[in-house]
Order: C-alpha cells, then structure tokens, then sequence
C-alpha cells in the first residue's frame, strides 16, 4: 500500500492501530542493565579531572545513564554502557571531556 492511500485510510478512520500488525514485544520490563551496549561504540569519552569543575551536565545529558557521579561529585565514565555518541563532550562548559579513538 502506498504513504498516500495509507493516510486517506487513515483520516477516513478504515486504518487504525489495531490493524498494524504485531512487531517486537519486550516481553520483561528493566533489562537494559543486562545489555553491554557499550562495545558499539568507536570513540569514547576522556575526562580531565583537572579541568572538571563538577557541574554534572555530562551525567544529565548523557542519553544512556553511562556517567556515574561518585560521592565526592567527580565523574566517571561507564564504559561498559557507553556508546560513545560525545554529546557529553559536546555538553561539557570547560572542555574537560575528550573523544579518543577505542
Ligand atoms: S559518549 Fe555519549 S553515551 Fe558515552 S558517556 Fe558521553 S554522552 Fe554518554
Ligand atoms: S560537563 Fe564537564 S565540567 Fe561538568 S561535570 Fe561533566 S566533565 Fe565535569
């Protein structure tokens, strides 16, 4: 079926989401924490703890809960999870993360 008649259907209301047919389930909630999704990645962050002034923007920013925040407010990268996308490179106010080749 093309985009065009899918859409008439559709605003005609004779398409609706019961008539897609069923795709992946994840059949167990919270099961990210067993996948190690971190061995995707080709580059990954480097934090200079000199230059770190621990304002937490990489670990809010980080899509994938890989920076961990120690208790003593320092970061630390989870490289196991860690998919190396450098937004938090990108994010950091004082370039205090670097992206190395793996
Ligand atoms: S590179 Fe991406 S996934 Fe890895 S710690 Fe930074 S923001 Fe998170
Ligand atoms: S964004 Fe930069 S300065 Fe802020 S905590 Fe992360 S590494 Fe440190």
């Amino acid at each position: 079926m093309s985009a065009k008649k899918l859409v008439e259907q559709v605003l005609k209301g004779e398409f609706t989401y019961k008539d897609l047919p069923m795709a992946a389930m994840i059949p167990v909630p919270a099961t990210s924490l067993e996948y190690k999704t971190g061995a995707w990645k080709t580059v990954q962050p480097e934090i200079d703890q000199q230059k770190c002034i621990r304002c937490l923007l990489c670990w809010v920013y980080c899509p994938d809960g890989a920076i961990k925040r120690l208790e003593d407010d320092r970061i630390e990268v989870d490289y196991d999870y860690c998919k190396g996308c450098g937004i938090c490179a990108a994010t950091c106010p004082v370039k205090a993360i670097s992206m190395r080749e793996v």
